[in-house]
């Protein structure tokens, strides 16, 4: 373990994992000075609780390097070309994210990590694993870019045995000596380019996961890109790729075959036969993706060594966060489904193609997106759309360029309350049997705190759609 003691650290803002960070540094003895560009109530407010934590925090500045400087620890929000990483790069000094720290605290016989990342899909298929670790009887915990912080997990008395760890782009790019027992890319789509630069970075970032796995590199069959991932990975002699399919599965893959669940690349004699993990049924909700990441989960826990019957048992125990394709009521014979966590195309295509006939709520920040491909993809489900938030337009020409025929209602509205009037609208396209889909393809930002008040919003409009439903 690092000795932290006495180590100057400046900590680059002031959010949820920086001020996890933070507090861990300064318990572990070091001076820890956090620096934020901003200077509001709310920066003021949590630098006055880690003042009592003995941590030094500079608002209203976030560009300078405090003198004495050893280490930077970063968060994901700030962008690699940051003015404060020119000057620790000027000045000698390293900058890694909390997830690098939280791996070099690691102690004399450290918990392994199983290391889940992809564009969409990682809450969900992290809290699998998990699910079916503990299932397995294991101390297991769902850590990282979910929310509960890595540093706390990895310095937990009693020690976990394992850890199921999400780690997006951002935290994979500032984590240079991360090596998982073994890791999994779920899908590769563009997303966050604004921050990476490119389609190649945002690609080799994710392909970090695979770096040093030492029993498996768990790819997606039906996304080349993340194989090619796998190929290009140092990895501990004798790791395995192993695929993930939603067909029959090959050697060395998992796979369905005949609703079941089945693992042919962890099994004794592969040339066998498959062995049988779980039912499609056990997987809440049973969609297409979400069999896509309950394989995925099985094939790190299959290779972490975990039974069969806990697979099932674990698949089983696990129920979905909320906004991540949520029935939230029927009206009048029409479903309304909130998928807020759709924040990509990637993630919308998923839930579009779930569902039909459609009517479509889209629209928000699109962080660079384009929505060709997903509009075209789903025209022929489309009954009709919707549009809200700052870039619909780029959603409207889509739509004009591949559904020319698709009724659009263009709400041109970004304030919070534009969410009911959308419901509004949505329901008058709607017939009975058709789906009300909200799964914006941009992330909320334009409109909402988060995807989480985004989704409910939605919720709120669409219960008071049903509650006057009932008067009537
Ligand atoms: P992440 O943590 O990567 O953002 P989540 O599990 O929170 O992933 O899901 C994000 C969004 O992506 C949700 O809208 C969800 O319905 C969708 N989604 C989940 N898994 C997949 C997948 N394997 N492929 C495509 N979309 C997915």
């Amino acid at each position: 373990r690092p000795d932290f003691a006495g180590r100057r650290i400046t900590v680059a803002g002031l959010g949820v994992s920086g001020v996890s960070a933070a507090r861990a540094l300064a318990g572990l003895g070091a001076e820890v000075t956090v620096v934020d560009g901003g200077d509001g109530e709310r920066q003021r407010a949590t630098a006055a609780e880690l003042a009592a934590a003995g941590v030094e925090t500079r608002l209203g500045d976030g560009a300078t390097l405090p003198k004495g400087t050893e280490l930077v620890v970063t968060s994901p929000g700030w962008r690699p070309e940051s003015p404060l990483f020119a000057a620790a790069a000027a000045a000698g000094v390293e900058v890694v994210g909390d997830v690098e720290i939280a791996w070099r605290l690691r102690g004399e016989r450290p918990a392994p990590w199983l290391a889940v990342t992809g564009t969409n899909g990682k809450t969900t298929t992290v809290r699998m694993l998990a699910a079916i670790l503990r299932a397995a009887g294991l101390r297991a915990a769902a850590v990282g870019n979910i929310g509960d912080p890595i540093i706390d997990a990895v310095l937990a008395d009693p020690p976990y045995d394992v850890l199921a760890v999400e780690l997006s782009s951002y935290q994979l790019h500032w984590a240079p000596s991360v090596r998982p027992h073994s890791g999994v890319v779920l899908n590769l789509a563009p997303d966050h380019l604004d921050w990476h630069g490119s389609m190649a970075a945002y690609a080799a970032d994710k392909g970090r996961v695979y770096q040093g796995n030492e029993v498996a590199c768990v790819y997606n069959v039906a996304d080349p890109a993340t194989e090619a991932l796998v190929t290009e990975a140092d990895v501990v002699e004798g790791c395995r790729a192993i695929g993930f399919t939603l067909g029959t599965p090959g050697l060395s893959q998992l796979g369905v075959v005949d609703g079941v669940l089945a693992d042919r690349a962890f099994v004794p004699d592969r040339r066998e036969r498959a062995q049988e993990l779980a039912e499609v049924g056990d997987v809440d909700p049973p969609a297409p993706h979400n069999i896509a990441n309950a394989l995925a989960a099985a094939a790190l826990a299959r290779a972490y060594g975990v039974e069969p019957r806990a697979v099932r048992d674990g698949l089983r125990a696990f129920r979905p966060d909320p906004h991540r394709v949520q029935r939230v009521a029927e009206v009048d014979g029409v479903l309304y489904v909130d998928d807020s966590k759709a924040t990509n195309p990637h993630a919308t295509a998923a839930s579009l193609a779930a569902y039909e006939p459609i009517v479509w709520i889209a629209g928000g920040l699109a962080k660079g997106a384009t929505f060709d491909e997903l509009v075209a993809g789903a025209a022929g489900r489309l009954r009709g759309v919707v549009l809200i938030g700052a870039d619909r337009g780029l959603i409207a020409e889509a739509l004009a360029r591949h559904a020319p025929d698709v009724p659009v209602v263009d709400l041109d509205r970004t304030d919070t309350g534009a969410m009911a009037a959308a419901v509004h609208e949505a329901t008058r396209l709607a017939r009975p049997g058709d789906t009300v889909l909200m799964a914006p393809a941009c992330a909320s930002m334009d409109m909402f705190t988060n995807y989480n008040e985004r989704g409910d919003v939605f919720a709120a409009a669409v219960q008071a759609l049903a509650a006057g439903q009932g008067e009537q």
